[in-house]
């Protein structure tokens, strides 16, 4: 028998910084506002459209000619999350991004994204085609935020579905209150296990990767953040009380908001029948009743860009205290009650794929040194 061949750890790679500053986009193009359009599937399972969330992007360009973030002291300034999520939710890719690098993060909230490579557009590519085995899109016109949250309902309702049913759905929309902020992110996929045993679904996050090598320890400790986020998010959906009254008054939503017929008729051709928004939201408790708890062991799946192949299936636990701890430390930066740190001595040689590196204040340093 062939041994099997060894893979290299690679400390990063051009796909892994890829897959930051997808994540880095991702938190950058979440200022998209409103959503326009939603799609749907065989088994009825609706997505808001990429091309919608991605709508308003800001060019880096402009970041050379904004060079004002170190001017006032920050008691003087808004905190992150007032200034750019006010009303909004923080999403699973803002933490990640900060977990990455703080600094860069802000870079990102106040000058725009970096440019999209061709491992990010490979890598997108990739998770369009996952999606859309499982799911088929359709067109809804979305005309207020209330019926964006409607269809991001309906998707977590069909999704779900679409799991027991089928023992597998993708994409999926999850929102909750983490550590005392609202949060929102689409989990890759969950499974049901197959040996009848648990009833307790799996949730799995798929990276491709351009190199067949391994991730460095900082991606993968990237990778468990982003995983132990949609665990929590899932956790909490599907086992306590939805807080209704905290979610209307927080994103000023209203539940007698009537439906358009567009989306009513959308609803209808899923077999459920809304009138107003509050009528989704009841049917998103129901559903949220229906279901258990997540494993407390997560799945991060590597795989080679170029032929789909599995590099490395990484498994472990959920962990408590660490999570929430990260996600202390992330909030305090987004809340201002931090200044925003650089990366560690250890991970320097991320800045040398930052694209920020150049007006980074912490470059500076180490040149002047
Ligand atoms: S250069 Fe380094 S420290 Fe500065 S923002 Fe970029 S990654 Fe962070």
């Amino acid at each position: 028998m062939r041994p099997a061949p060894e893979l290299r750890v690679e400390i990063v790679s051009d796909e892994e910084m890829a897959i930051i500053e997808a994540a880095l986009a991702a938190a950058a193009s979440a200022t998209a506002r409103p959503l326009l359009s939603a799609a749907a599937s065989a088994t009825a399972r609706p997505l808001l459209s990429a091309a919608a969330r991605g709508a308003a992007t800001i060019s880096c360009a402009a970041y050379t000619t904004a060079g004002d973030i170190e001017d006032s002291p920050p008691s003087q300034r808004r905190s992150l999350l007032s200034r750019f999520r006010e009303r909004r939710a923080l999403a699973v890719t803002d933490i990640t991004a900060t977990e990455w690098c703080d600094k860069q993060m802000q870079f990102v909230l106040e000058h725009g994204k970096p440019e999209r490579t061709e491992a990010m557009k490979a890598g997108s590519e990739r998770h369009s085609q996952l999606e859309e085995e499982v799911i088929e899109r359709v067109d809804v016109a979305i005309r207020s935020a209330e019926e964006s949250w409607a269809v991001k309902f309906m998707n977590f309702i069909v999704g779900t579905n679409q799991l027991l049913c089928n023992g597998m759905t993708r994409e999926l929309p999850v929102i909750g209150v983490v550590e005392g902020s609202w949060m929102v992110g689409i989990i890759d996929e969950i499974q049901m296990p197959v040996d009848d045993v648990s009833s307790h679904p799996i949730l799995v996050d798929t990276k491709t990767r351009f190199k067949p090598t391994i991730p460095s320890e900082a991606q993968k400790r990237n990778g468990r953040l982003q995983l132990m986020c949609y665990k929590y998010l899932w956790d909490s959906s599907v086992g306590e009380k939805f807080p209704a009254e905290k979610f209307f008054s927080y994103f000023d939503l209203d539940p007698n908001y009537l439906l358009s017929d567009d989306v009513k008729l959308y609803i209808s051709s899923l077999g459920f029948n809304a009138k107003n928004f509050g009528d989704v939201l009841k049917y998103y408790k129901i559903a949220c009743h229906t279901l258990s708890r997540s494993q407390e062991q997560l799945t991060l799946r590597y795989e080679l860009q170029a032929d789909h192949s599995l590099l490395e299936e990484y498994k472990f636990s959920y962990d408590d205290w660490w999570f929430k701890d990260q996600i202390q430390e992330a909030l305090s930066f987004w809340l201002g009650a931090r200044e925003p740190k650089f990366v560690t001595e250890e991970e320097w040689w991320k800045c040398k794929f930052c694209k920020f590196a150049p007006n980074c204040p912490k470059i500076a340093s180490i040149s002047r040194c």
